[in-house]
C-alpha cells in the first residue's frame, strides 16, 4: 500500500528544522522549507520540494507561499523567540491545523500554548530524559512515551526468559503489559502468538502503564 503523501512546511532550517525538513522529504513528502537565511535555502534546494527564502513573521510573505493549505508546519526557530512566537501566532491566524514550535525553555512553552501552539517540543530536554532512561537500565534499549503514564518500550531479553513462550510468561495477566512485537536481529515479529518462543537477546517491544513495564521490566525479564 502507497503511504499517502502529506504536505508539510518547516520555518527555520537550523540542525533541529533542517533534520525534520530532510527526513520528511527523503520520506517522499511535500516538504516546504524556508528560512530568511539566503545561505540555508540554497543548502536546502535539493533536500526538499521547495526551498523558500522568507521572514517566518512575515504575514503576507508566508500567505504567498500558500502556506494556508498546510495541514502541518514546524516553527523551528531558534533563539529568536519573539520571532518564533510570532510566527506560530501568523500560523494559528492563517488556520493550519496542526503547528508544531520548538520551545526554548519553560516561559517561551507557556507564551506557546496561550496562543494555540498545537504541539510544543524540547528536542534536547526530551532527548535528556530518554537517554538518562536509556543509561539507567540495561535492558530497556528504546522507549516511547504515549502520556505522562503509558509508554511503549523496548527490552532485552535475558536469559531467564530464554526459550519461553508468551503463554508461559502470561505477562498481561501477571504485569497488565502486551507484547506488540519480538524483534530477533533484522526480523520483526509484529503479531506475536501465544506459542512463540522468546530466545535470549531477542527485543520485545511492550505497551503498558509505565509503572507496570518497570515491574515486568525488573521482575519478568
Ligand atoms: P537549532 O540549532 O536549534 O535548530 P538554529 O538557531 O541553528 O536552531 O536555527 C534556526 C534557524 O531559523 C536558522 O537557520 C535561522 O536562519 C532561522 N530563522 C531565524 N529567524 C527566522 C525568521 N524570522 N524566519 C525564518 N527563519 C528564521
Amino acid at each position: 500500500m502507497k503511504r499517502m503523501k502529506k504536505q508539510f512546511a518547516v520555518i527555520g532550517l537550523g540542525r533541529f528544522g533542517g533534520s525534520i525538513c530532510r527526513e520528511l522529504y527523503s520520506m517522499g513528502h511535500d516538504v516546504l522549507a524556508v528560512d530568511n537565511d539566503e545561505e540555508k535555502v540554497n543548502e536546502y534546494v535539493t533536500l526538499a520540494t521547495h526551498a523558500v527564502q522568507a521572514d517566518g513573521t512575515d504575514e503576507k510573505a508566508l500567505k504567498s507561499l500558500g502556506i494556508g493549505n498546510f495541514e502541518h508546519v514546524v516553527v523551528a526557530i531558534g533563539d529568536n523567540i519573539q520571532a518564533s512566537i510570532l510566527t506560530t501566532l501568523v500560523l494559528k491566524d492563517l488556520d493550519i491545523p496542526k503547528v508544531w514550535v520548538k520551545a526554548q525553555n519553560h516561559y517561551h512553552q507557556k507564551v506557546l500554548e496561550k496562543i494555540g501552539a498545537d504541539q510544543i517540543v524540547h528536542p534536547e530536554y526530551d532527548m535528556g530524559i530518554r537517554i538518562a532512561q536509556n543509561m539507567a537500565s540495561e535492558k530497556v534499549i528504546d522507549h516511547i512515551d504515549l502520556s505522562d503514564e503509558y509508554s511503549i518500550v523496548e527490552l532485552l531479553a535475558t536469559s531467564k526468559v530464554h526459550n519461553k513462550s508468551l503463554i508461559d510468561l502470561d505477562v498481561r495477566a501477571k504485569y497488565g503489559v502486551t507484547i506488540l512485537a519480538i524483534k530477533r536481529g533484522e526480523d520483526v515479529n509484529v503479531s506475536p502468538m501465544p506459542d512463540d518462543l522468546i530466545k535470549k537477546e531477542d527485543m520485545i517491544v511492550v505497551i503498558g502503564h509505565k509503572n507496570d513495564v518497570r515491574r515486568f521490566e525488573n521482575e519478568g525479564l
